[in-house]
């Protein structure tokens, strides 16, 4: 069974036999491992060990997401958040439950965030401490570009928190020349191709410092965690997902072995052949090729009686491939996430089998377009 959803991804064989056994988490072997792992996570962010600290923290990557705005921006503090789609609204989502204050900026469907109507958002607003973005936004597939816009939040005097979850590991970071990001949250089972079950914090040690006390949550304080680093031959601070890191490493070593470049022109190859097919099966891409990210493609639902998503899934299952049987974009989709351990002759095949799993549920060539035009500007 191959996953065609934006993560949890495929993983490779040897990645999935690291957790057939079990791990005692404060041994000391597994020590070595924890500490490798978060030494390779800092690696993969070009972060530098004087400077950053790769934390982690058992759970899904909304947990990490939500610890990094509790540890940096205090309660009732006030946050610039573009509204690029489903992802950002669960940021804002959990800032505001956390008594944080998220304050939206307007996005279009087919638009990158702008960086002149983000530094223009930031001047007009002097108690905005802090840019919180998504990387890729798993919602559209639209990447925005972070580096640019965390240099304006830098000249501008505010702090970034990005949300990269979909993004690490494909996507250029070199965290050594964005001073102004407080935190990059990132987890195990998208690009880096290992399981779910540990997300992981890349945040400055300057502002862990700096964000004691802030948290309002004994589980979700990162500044807690990295003290707890700095103790002599520090574990884990609370029981570990500790199979899920043990198989990280070995993904890490994979993914060295790779190379960000090959790693990112492998997705970009899946993104593309899937493009291309879909297109030839008659079905619409939902973006634009300029705007189409390498992480998540979704395509319009074709315009006919019989198309159901559901049983679109279960016939695609059927042939050996897993999609989402949710949409988190305005019109209905299918989205199909070229991330994992697989390259394009793989994703060739699985766009055969949509053929053929849309010709299951009585759908044809003609009959599977959404209109058969862009829904969104092909020039964005
Ligand atoms: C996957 C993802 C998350 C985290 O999802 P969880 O289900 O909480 O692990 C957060 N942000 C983005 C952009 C993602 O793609």
């Amino acid at each position: 069974m191959l996953l065609l959803i934006p993560g949890p991804v495929t993983t490779d064989a040897r990645v999935k036999a690291a957790m057939a056994q079990d791990y005692a988490p404060w041994d000391n072997d597994f020590r070595q491992t924890y500490r490798q792992v978060c030494d390779g996570v800092l690696r993969v962010a070009q972060a530098s060990p004087d400077e950053h600290a790769a934390l982690a923290l058992p759970g899904c990557g909304h947990f990490a997401v939500e610890a990094a705005i509790r540890t940096f921006v205090p309660q009732g503090g006030r946050l610039l958040a573009p509204s690029t789609g489903a992802y950002a609204a669960r940021l804002q989502k959990l800032a505001g439950d956390a008594g944080r204050i998220a304050v939206p900026l307007a996005v279009g469907p087919a638009e990158r965030v702008n960086p002149l109507a983000v530094a223009a958002a930031l001047e007009q607003d002097p108690t905005l401490t802090h840019l919180a973005l998504v990387y890729s936004e798993t919602g559209s597939g639209i990447c925005h570009d972070v580096p640019e816009l965390a240099r304006i939040a830098h000249a501008l005097g505010r702090r970034v928190i990005v949300d990269a979850v979909s993004a690490f590991g494909a996507l250029p970071l070199d965290l050594r020349g964005l001073p102004a990001v407080d935190a990059v949250v990132l987890t195990a089972n998208k690009c880096l191709e290992g399981l779910p079950g540990a997300a992981f914090v890349v945040a400055r040690r300057d502002s862990l410092e700096a964000a004691r006390g802030n948290a309002g949550s004994w589980s979700l304080d990162l500044a807690d965690i990295y003290q707890h680093t700095l103790q002599p031959n520090a574990g884990p601070r609370f029981t570990p997902p500790a199979p899920t890191l043990a198989a990280l490493a070995v993904a890490l070593d994979l993914y060295h072995e790779e190379g960000r470049e090959a790693r990112l022109a492998r997705y970009t190859a899946n993104m593309r052949a899937l493009y291309d097919g879909i297109g030839a099966l008659g079905l619409t891409p939902y973006l634009p090729p300029a705007l189409q990210g390498p992480i998540v493609v979704n395509v319009l639902a074709p315009d006919a009686p019989t198309w159901n998503l559901q049983l679109f899934v279960d016939a695609l299952k059927r042939r050996g491939y897993v999609l989402s049987n949710f949409y988190n974009t305005e019109q209905p989709t299918f989205r199909v996430g070229c991330i994992g351990a697989f390259g394009p002759d793989r994703m060739r095949l699985a766009v055969d089998a949509m053929g053929a799993a849309l010709g299951d549920i009585g759908i044809s060539r003609e009959s599977a377009a959404s209109g058969g035009f862009f829904p969104l500007p092909l020039t964005a």
